[in-house]
């Protein structure tokens, strides 16, 4: 979806965007006509995201950070204001997992998922929230996820993506006023190093364990990044603007 030139010079940040699925959205925003912020926990991860951008004509500026700590998400976003310009579209995407079985989940695990998930993306949007509504105009996407229905194994991943959907869902009554918007994207599997490494810790060959989410999955198929890049593209775009407060999963089905 191309954007009006309107939108040209619009900043949008894409917090874990060295790879995955925050990479292949954060090179579709840019084909949308964005400015990109690629953030990560390593500034020298994201070059790879800010050549492919740079290769297609974008502008893409690499920055390192830990959305869960604060001090460094507010220098972060004021580095982006700065070089790039106010971030006007959010892309909280940076997620990581600690799986486990209740019994055997221990506190530091319980509370890094959390902490990276909903901290994160609290800090972030917080920052970012005050370039937008400056301007009259954001748009915040969240990534929940279909675990957010509940998963074995994953009681503090499915907390943290339920409590994705519940914050995107206050963040559009209190923005809305101010021409920002906020919605979440839910994935079903998709391929990216996340899900690899969930077939390596179950010791299940990547290829087979995919090809046995195809087998279950109404669409026959896994989903790639660029599936929920385009999700986040709609969300964002100009014409997304009485859209706020949604979920949409993208899982090839209903639910995965
Ligand atoms: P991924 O390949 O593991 O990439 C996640 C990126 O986030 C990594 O580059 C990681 O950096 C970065 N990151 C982790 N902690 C961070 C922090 N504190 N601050 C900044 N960056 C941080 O994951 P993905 O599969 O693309 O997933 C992206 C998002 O989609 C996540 O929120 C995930 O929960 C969600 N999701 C994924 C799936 C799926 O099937 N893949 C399904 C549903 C939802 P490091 O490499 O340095 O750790």
């Amino acid at each position: 979806m191309s954007e009006p030139t309107a939108t040209a010079q619009r900043v949008a940040v894409v917090t874990g965007a060295a790879r995955g699925i925050g990479a292949a959205t954060a090179r579709r925003l840019a084909r949308d006509g964005f400015a990109v912020a690629v953030l990560d926990l390593d500034e020298t991860a994201c070059a790879d995201t800010v050549a492919a951008i740079e290769k297609e004509g974008g502008r893409a500026l690499a920055v390192g950070v830990d959305v869960a700590d604060a001090a460094r998400v507010e220098s972060a976003v004021a580095r982006v204001a700065a070089e790039l310009g106010p971030p006007l579209v959010l892309v909280n995407n940076a997620g990581i997992t600690r799986d486990n079985l209740l019994f055997k989940m221990d506190e530091a695990d319980w509370d890094a998922v959390i902490g990276v998930h909903l901290r994160g993306a609290f800090l972030m949007s917080k920052a970012a929230q005050a370039h937008m509504t400056k301007a009259g105009w954001g748009r915040i996407i969240n990534l929940s996820s279909v675990s957010a229905l509940g998963n074995r194994g994953q009681v503090n991943y499915s907390a943290a993506k339920a409590g994705m959907q519940g914050f995107t869902k206050t963040l559009a009554i209190e923005l809305g006023k101010f021409g920002v918007t906020a919605n979440a994207v839910a994935p079903g599997f998709i391929v990216t190093e996340m899900t690899a490494a969930t077939a390596e810790r179950l010791g299940v060959p990547f290829e087979e364990f995919k090809a046995k989410r195809a087998a279950v999955t109404p669409v026959p198929r896994v989903g790639e990044p660029d599936d929920i890049a385009h999700a986040v593209s709609f969300f964002a775009s100009e014409g997304a603007g009485f859209v706020t407060g949604q979920v949409l999963y993208v899982a090839g089905g209903p639910r995965g």
